[in-house]
C-alpha cells in the first residue's frame, strides 16, 4: 500500500440547489478528496490551511478517518477559505457566487516529514503555486502525481497553472475546463492538446454523463451511475479524484488498465457524494454500500454480444 499526500482547500461552503440552501458547512477540495480516499484505509495526509474560525470537530472528523492533519496549518485570527455556489435546474452547471481566499492568499504549504516519500501525490484544487511547492518538497520522486484544478485558476493564475501541469502524470478536469484550457470544443482534440502540455493521462469529467480517460491513442469511457435523485453535486469532482488517487495508492499499479478501475472507483464514490448536501453522504458511507454499487456499475456496463 502506498502513502498518499493530498493538497487542496479545506473550506466553508454555502450551497444553493433547487432542493434547498445551506449556510456555511464543511467543504473544500482536500476535504472531499480525503473522505473519498479514506475508503481505502490508506496512510494519507492533507496539506492545507484554515483560520481559527474553523471548528475543531471538523478537523477531528478528518483524523477519525485516519487522515494525518499535521499538515493543516491553523492561522490565528485568520478566516477560512469560503466558497459559495448556486446550481442551475439541470444540476450539471453552476455559478460561483463568492470565492474568498482569506488564509489561502498567503499560504506556504509544509508537507509533513513522514510524507515526503509518498508514492502518490494528489494535487487538489487550489493555487497552482501551492501545488508546485508541495511537489518540490517531495524527497523521492512520486510514482504518480494527479492534479485537479478549475476555471478560477485558469482565469487568475494561468501561467503558474501551466508550470505545474508540465510536471504531473494525470490531470482530472471537467469538460468545460478542458475546453477553456485548450480553446478546443472537441474533447478528443482537447485531451490531445493537454497531453502535449505534460500529463500522459487525461481524465475529463462530464458530470452526469460520466468520465473519459485518455492515454496516447487509447480512450476509456465510464458512464455515471443513473441516479433517481441528485441532491447536491458539490465535491463530486474532488470525490472522483480522491477515489481515483486512493485506488492507485491502494493497488500500487499505475498501468492504463488499472487506471480504468480507478476511474470506476472514482465514479462510484462520486455517485454517493451527490446524494446529500456537502460532505454528509461521504461521512456516513460504508464499505458494503460501495461494494454493492460497484456491482451495479458492472451490471450497467457489461453485455454479451455475438459478432459474426
Ligand atoms: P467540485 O464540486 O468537485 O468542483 O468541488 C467543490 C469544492 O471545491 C467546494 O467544496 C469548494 O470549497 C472548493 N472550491 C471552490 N472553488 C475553489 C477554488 N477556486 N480553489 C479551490 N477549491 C475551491
Amino acid at each position: 500500500m502506498s502513502k498518499l499526500v493530498i493538497v487542496g482547500t479545506v473550506a466553508f461552503d454555502a450551497i444553493e440547489t433547487p432542493f434547498g440552501k445551506t449556510d456555511k458547512i464543511l467543504g473544500g477540495a482536500a476535504t472531499f478528496i480525503g473522505l473519498a480516499a479514506s475508503q481505502f484505509n490508506l496512510d494519507a495526509a492533507i496539506v492545507s490551511v484554515v483560520g481559527s474560525d474553523f471548528p475543531k470537530e471538523y478537523l477531528n472528523l478528518l483524523s477519525s478517518r485516519n487522515i494525518d492533519i499535521s499538515g493543516i496549518e491553523i492561522v490565528k485570527n485568520g478566516k477560512t477559505f469560503f466558497w459559495s455556489g448556486r446550481y442551475h435546474n439541470d444540476m450539471n452547471s453552476r455559478d460561483t457566487l463568492v470565492t474568498e481566499l482569506n488564509v489561502l492568499a498567503d499560504f506556504n504549504p509544509v508537507v509533513p516529514k513522514d510524507y515526503r516519500d509518498a508514492e502518490v501525490v494528489m494535487l487538489g484544487n487550489l493555487h497552482p503555486m501551492v501545488q508546485l511547492s508541495v511537489l518540490d518538497q517531495m524527497e523521492t520522486k512520486p510514482k504518480l502525481v494527479v492534479l485537479d484544478t478549475m476555471n478560477f485558476w485558469m482565469d487568475n493564475a494561468l501561467d503558474d497553472l501551466h508550470k505545474v501541469i508540465k510536471k504531473i502524470d494525470v490531470i482530472t478536469i471537467n469538460d468545460e475546463e478542458a475546453r477553456q484550457l485548450t480553446g478546443e470544443y472537441s474533447l478528443v482534440v482537447a485531451a490531445r492538446k493537454i497531453q502535449e502540455m505534460g500529463p500522459k493521462y487525461v481524465v475529463i469529467k462530464k458530470g452526469e454523463h460520466g468520465a473519459l480517460l485518455f492515454h496516447d491513442d487509447n480512450v476509456f469511457y465510464a458512464p455515471a451511475l443513473p441516479l433517481e435523485e441528485v441532491f447536491d453535486p458539490t465535491g463530486a469532482g474532488d470525490t472522483f479524484a480522491g477515489g481515483f488517487a486512493g485506488y492507485i495508492a491502494r493497488t500500487e499499479d499505475t498501468s492504463f488498465e488499472n487506471m480504468k478501475n480507478a476511474v470506476i472507483y472514482g465514479s462510484t464514490l462520486a455517485s454517493f457524494c451527490v446524494e446529500k448536501f456537502g460532505t454528509q453522504r461521504m461521512i456516513s458511507l460504508k464499505a458494503d454500500e460501495v461494494h454493492k454499487r460497484l456491482q451495479q456499475f458492472k451490471n450497467l456496463t457489461q453485455f454479451e454480444i455475438v459478432l459474426d
